[in-house]
């Protein structure tokens, strides 16, 4: 057993952590990733109309952070594409995140005056405000904003992604979508915004191309990596490196504290006979049909093709061994849950976790890359 390093799962987390290992320290790492591909839920394929679509949803890579974009960068061109998304509401389409223009599509210009002079002297101008603070105002009209926005953008969408009623949602889950005090119609407003110009895919093909990483595809980690006695087994051997793990942690521990809840989805793809099928990339329906949205893939990675591929998102209850895994959800009683696990792999020295499924947190592909590289940084 000739490694430094084992790793489990090579999304951003674990190809990260092999890539510096590998050419900043001259470590050994393996990777043991249960799928048949690399690059976790960003892998991205060119599909049979000829369109690169992201196998796991719609990856947009947008940050504030210059030290992940550079780094990044040092793996891939970028394509630039500032991420649009509109929502199907009361039979029309209207800017997502809910701003000034959305403000002046759907109220007459009396009101809408009204009200972004009154979000104005209330929010500042540029600024982003939850739409649970909204709904907080003191301002009567103001706070019938935030419930019609409310009403109109989140609570359904929020039911059926999560599974559970809106309010009982984790505040900044929502507030991921701010309301804007602005015309702003990008969905979002990061420094950096752009996909790798010849997919994930390829970003993670180059991140791991390293002699001193060896990597094992459609290997179930949990099958040869054991906890004895709070000790490492790899293969039936004590094992000494360290190992980074970014699965499931209640799976790690045989869910001896029972399954912590994870939301999954059911992604439906389709190849359509026309140019294109809709005009944005994304289209939320919040308020009708059992998908939650609608990816036509041509708009984020252009191509010329007489054929267009879409995908619906139809979420769904995650099932231990039946689907994927996608969101943590983030309860009081699940964060209790998870910390129970978390205690237990705090008494494995060599034992490091990483990423959205180890760490239980809704991490975007950006904090993900910081985590990874303050990770590194902190271990070696
Ligand atoms: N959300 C919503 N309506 C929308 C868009 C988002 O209610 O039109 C809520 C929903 O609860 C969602 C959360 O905001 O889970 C975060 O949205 P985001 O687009 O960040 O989700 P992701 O792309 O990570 O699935």
């Amino acid at each position: 057993m000739n490694m430094d390093y084992l790793i489990i799962g090579a999304g951003f987390a674990g190809s990260v952590m092999a890539e510096r290992l590998a050419s900043r320290c001259d470590k050994k790492v393996h990777i043991i990733e249960k799928r048949p591909h690399i690059g976790g839920n960003c892998y991205d394929e060119v599909d049979s109309s000829g369109v690169l679509v992201h196998r796991y949803g719609p990856h947009l890579f947008h940050t504030e952070n210059r030290v992940v974009y550079e780094y990044l960068s040092g793996f891939t061109q970028w394509h630039n594409y500032r991420h649009k998304v509109v929502a199907h509401v009361d039979g029309r389409n209207i800017a997502i995140p809910f701003s000034f223009t959305t403000l002046y599509q759907v109220f007459d210009d009396v009101k809408a005056d009204v009200l972004k002079a009154k979000l104005i002297e209330r929010y500042g101008e540029g600024n982003k405000v939850s739409v649970l603070e909204l709904r907080e105002a003191e301002d009567e009209e103001l706070k019938a904003l935030g419930e019609y926005v409310y009403e109109k953008i989140f609570v359904h969408y929020t039911a059926k992604q999560w599974g559970i009623p809106a309010s009982e949602v984790n505040p900044a889950v929502l507030a991921r979508v701010p309301v804007l005090t602005s015309y702003d119609t990008h969905y979002f407003q990061d420094t950096y915004q752009a996909v790798p110009q010849s997919g994930y895919t390829r970003l993670f093909e180059t991140l791991l191309d390293h002699p001193n990483i060896s990597i094992a595809l459609g290997e179930d980690a949990l099958e040869t990596l054991k906890i004895i006695d709070k000790q490492l087994y790899y293969e039936g051997e004590r094992f000494e490196g360290t190992v980074i793990f970014t699965g499931m942690l209640d799976a790690l521990f045989d869910h001896c504290y029972g399954v912590l809840p994870y939301r999954s989805l059911d992604l439906r793809f389709e190849v359509c006979d026309q140019e294109y099928y809709q005009d944005n990339a994304v289209v939320n329906y919040p308020n009708e049909h059992e998908y939650t949205r609608i990816t036509e893939f041509k708009h984020i990675h252009p191509v010329k093709s007489p054929q267009a591929t879409i995908l619906k998102e139809y979420p769904q209850n995650y099932i231990n061994g039946k689907n994927i895994p996608y969101y943590p959800m983030p309860t009081e009683d699940s964060k209790e849950q998870y910390e129970r696990y978390a205690a237990l792999a705090q008494e494995i020295d060599n034992l490091v976790l990483l990423g959205r499924l180890a760490e239980y947190r809704y991490y975007d592909m950006d904090d993900i890359v910081a985590r990874a590289l303050d990770v590194f940084e902190e271990l070696t």
